[in-house]
């Protein structure tokens, strides 16, 4: 053992009155800790307490200021932290994606305990699981005779491609040899399933005389995905859906971002109901891109495709949890979503939304109202412009507000930190006000 694995093996520290480190059962009785010990159980807090004794030891803390770390060590323990996404990019995927509008959240509660989500209250037997939300899909899409919802995306093409085609090939552009992000790519992805990936035709130029050409006895399946997340400019084909379904195979297309019908202000992303209508055999998408609701994969297909998904042992290991389930079939159900709104959020508007934030913080500091280019984000859409208008700041204030509370994410951009409104709700503006003028006080 290496002399620090000894210093771990000592015991943990247990209080050291003459030292001024208060004991540990007298840390656990303080009025600051008694309150989180009935929430979180001794055990926890006296962890806390422990490291917080170590901590005084080292000299890192003063020795009365132990039971206070210790609370707060407690209190950063949160499961999640609320943030305002003030970077422009409405699906940014470290913040978690699409934010959900009110009826999610009030349908995510109400989830929360017990629900009927396989249960028919009628009859009292059992339902078909998240039919509720199965229903809405259905409403939103009526060209897909067979819906199915699991946990996000990738396990939608995963069980799409496992159904139809392990053991066996799939045919797919080089073009859309796709990486989604974090390193991970879908052909690795795909052939970690058992399908073999059988690539056709060159980067920027696919032709449906090259997957005719690579179809043979072995072939299961061609696959379409959209490149969600970049752009080939220039000298570029793909054969289409429509064309593709002429080969008579199965066509899978990932189109990724979860657009259900045609998106004006969005008009190179595909969307499911177009796909289907061209041919596709069963379309696949993520919940929480464009369509603005919670982490989920959708399958659109016909009855008996996707009854065939439904059925494979894989899909109980890939099914979407009732909160999902619930929070999405809230988020088809509304009339927009905070995604939809930031999206096509009118420019004149988040011109005044940004000067009613520069009025908030005005006299504390220098602020000026500056056009902001957002984005989409989140793999969709890539390229597509977003006019918008920012609060300028200077550089250093963007690592500061991070760590303000409310924690406030902005954009760093020619030597200015941006604080983009477009994804700030407008009754919460008051808050990242008092954010920004918690950073200006100390600096
Ligand atoms: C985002 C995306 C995925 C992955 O979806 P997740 O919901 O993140 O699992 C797969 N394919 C495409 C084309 C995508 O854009």
């Amino acid at each position: 053992m290496s002399p620090q694995h000894l210093a771990r093996a000592v015991p943990p520290a247990s209080g050291d009155p003459r030292r001024g480190i208060v004991r540990t059962d007298a840390a656990l009785a303080a009025p600051e800790l008694a309150e989180v010990v009935a929430r979180r159980g001794r055990a926890a807090v006296r962890t806390a307490v422990r490291a917080a004794q170590d901590r005084a030891r080292q000299g890192e803390i003063a020795p009365d200021e132990v039971v206070a770390a210790a609370r707060q060590a407690l209190e950063d323990q949160r499961a999640a932290t609320e943030v305002f996404n003030a970077t422009g990019v409405v699906l940014h995927t470290n913040l978690g994606r699409a934010q959900l509008g009110p009826d999610a959240v009030d349908a995510l509660v109400a989830a929360s305990g017990c629900t009927d989500v396989e249960l028919d209250l009628a009859s009292g037997v059992r339902a078909r699981r998240g039919r509720q939300t199965l229903d809405a899909l259905s409403r939103r899409v009526p060209d897909a005779a067979g819906v199915l919802v699991v946990n996000n995306g990738a396990a939608a093409l995963v069980l799409a491609l496992t159904a139809l085609a392990q053991g066996r090939e799939v045919l797919v552009s080089r073009g859309e040899m796709v990486e989604i992000g974090d390193g991970f790519r879908i052909p690795d992805l795909l052939e970690s399933t058992g399908v073999r990936l059988r690539e056709v035709g060159t980067t920027n130029r696919t032709r449906l005389a090259d997957y005719a050409d690579a179809v043979t006895e072995r072939t299961a399946a061609i696959l379409k995905v959209h490149p969600s997340n970049f752009r080939v400019e220039g000298f570029t084909s793909e054969a289409t859906i429509t064309e593709l379904a002429t080969l008579g195979l199965p066509v899978v297309a990932d189109t990724g971002s979860g657009l259900l019908a045609p998106d004006p202000a969005l008009p190179d992303e595909p969307d499911a109901a177009t796909a289907l209508r061209a041919g596709a055999t069963v379309v696949t998408c993520s919940g929480d891109k464009l369509l603005g609701g919670p982490q989920a994969g959708l399958v659109f297909g016909d009855a008996d495709t996707v009854e065939r998904l439904r059925r494979h042992p894989l899909q109980r290991a890939l099914r979407a949890d009732k909160l999902a389930l619930a929070a999405l079939a809230a988020t088809l159900d509304a009339a927009t979503t905070p995604t939809s709104v930031a999206i096509h959020a009118d420019e004149a508007e988040l011109r005044a939304r940004a000067e009613q934030l520069a009025s908030l913080v005005e006299g504390q500091l220098p602020v000026e109202v500056v056009p902001s280019a957002g984005r989409v984000g989140g793999g969709a859409a890539p390229g597509l412009p977003l006019p918008g208008w920012a609060l300028a700041l200077p550089e250093s204030y963007a690592d500061r507000l991070r760590l303000a509370s409310p924690p406030v994410v902005a954009r760093v951009e020619a030597g200015r930190t941006l604080v983009d409104v477009r994804c700030l709700p407008p009754d919460r503006l008051g808050e990242v006000a008092g954010a920004i003028r918690e950073v200006a006080s100390r600096a």
